[in-house]
């Protein structure tokens, strides 16, 4: 905090250092020091320079326009102002994948009790969290845990097997991990394929409609209950998938099926040195629609005078990203996520 108000770092920089000590994967780090290192801050820097420039030229025509003098040509300010937006969009484009960078992935497993999703929370990780039982509805809270899938960081989130008296439907427990993921990316939807479909698996399923999902057969280590040629259209999903969580079967191809679903088929987008937090995101879309507005005034040859009050609502904006003109309130609440140790 120091340094940045001594003036020896920008906002942007100070960031950057609290999502160094949180970055809690491999690209997660990578952004943070691409941040530090300058990247996001040239890059704003750039666009909020171009942004004067047109300024100085829409004041130089409000200054002089009783003169003689040339005026610039509307392309030319067009031209300005279009290449400024299409930095600020490029720059909103990062936005989607630096946040599931940082703050990981959410797949919440769900399904009636004991279909096997503890052991398939447990497979993914490696190792024994959480607690897996043969009696149903014991995994009583919900469980959160962090892997890496070849750099995406997941947060896999267990719904609480919660058994209601007289009614073994899990649909309460995935309520609740539903609740507890704030948001879930995608869904598993897990079903004992030794068992076959039961109307509690449907029942569970009521609760996951709406949100992105894979269907989850599971236990293909028992005899299937299941016939894999016919389940997608039984259990009505486009992607059905074969797994064992006790052999580990199916599990590098469900993974790749999650980082399918995070990535998408697009070759994976560089956000290492422009990506951009929910702080730039907002001020960037302020940015966005000053432009968006200048640029209609550019179209409909309005004066100088209303162009140069949009340009500068998108310079305030810009200068607000690099912390040029922010609010203590603001600045408190960036800084008191440094508070290590607290
Ligand atoms: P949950 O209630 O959905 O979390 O289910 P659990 O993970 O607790 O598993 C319920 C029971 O199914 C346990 O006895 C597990 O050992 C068993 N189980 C889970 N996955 C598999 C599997 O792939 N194959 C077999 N044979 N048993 C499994």
């Amino acid at each position: 905090k120091r340094a940045f108000l001594n003036g020896r770092i920008d906002l942007v920089c100070a960031e950057a250092v609290a999502y160094l000590i949180s970055a809690r994967s491999q690209k997660a780090l990578t952004m943070a020091a691409a941040q530090l290192e300058g990247g996001l801050t040239r890059a704003v820097d750039r666009t909020r320079l171009s942004l004067m420039e047109l300024l100085a030229l829409l004041e130089a025509e409000i200054d002089f326009s009783d003169d003689d003098l040339d005026t610039t040509p509307p392309e030319e300010l067009r031209a300005i102002a279009r290449r400024a937006q299409e930095e600020i969009d490029r720059l909103l484009d990062t936005f989607a994948q630096a946040r599931m960078f940082r703050e990981g992935f959410v797949v919440v497993l769900a399904g009636r009790p004991n279909v096997g999703k503890s052991s398939l929370l447990n497979a993914f990780l490696g190792q024994e969290r959480a607690i897996v039982t043969e009696v149903p509805g014991t995994t009583r809270d919900v469980i959160e845990e962090l892997v890496e899938m070849d750099s995406l960081p997941v947060r896999l989130v267990d719904t609480a097997g919660i058994a209601e008296p007289g009614g073994p439907v899990d649909r309460e427990g995935i309520r609740r991990a539903l609740v507890a993921a704030g948001t879930a990316d995608l869904v598993l939807w897990v079903i004992d394929g030794h068992e076959g479909l039961t109307p509690d698996d449907l029942a569970a399923r009521e609760e996951i409609r709406g949100y992105p999902r894979v269907a989850v057969v599971n236990k293909v280590d028992l005899s299937l209950a299941l016939d894999p040629g016919r389940a997608a259209g039984l259990l009505g999903e486009e992607e059905v998938h074969f797994v064992s969580a006790t052999e580990g079967t199916g599990l590098v191809k469900l993974r790749e099926a999650i980082r399918e679903s995070a990535l998408g088929g697009a070759p994976q987008q560089e956000v290492a040195d422009y990506a951009v937090n929910v702080r730039h995101h907002q001020e960037l879309l302020a940015a966005r629609d000053a432009l968006g507005s200048a640029m209609k005034g550019l179209a409909e040859s309005a004066g100088p005078e209303l162009l140069a009050l949009d340009v500068r609502d998108a310079i305030g904006a810009l200068e607000r990203v690099l912390g040029l003109s922010v609010s203590g309130d603001v600045l408190d609440m960036i800084f008191s996520r440094f508070c290590v140790g607290k």
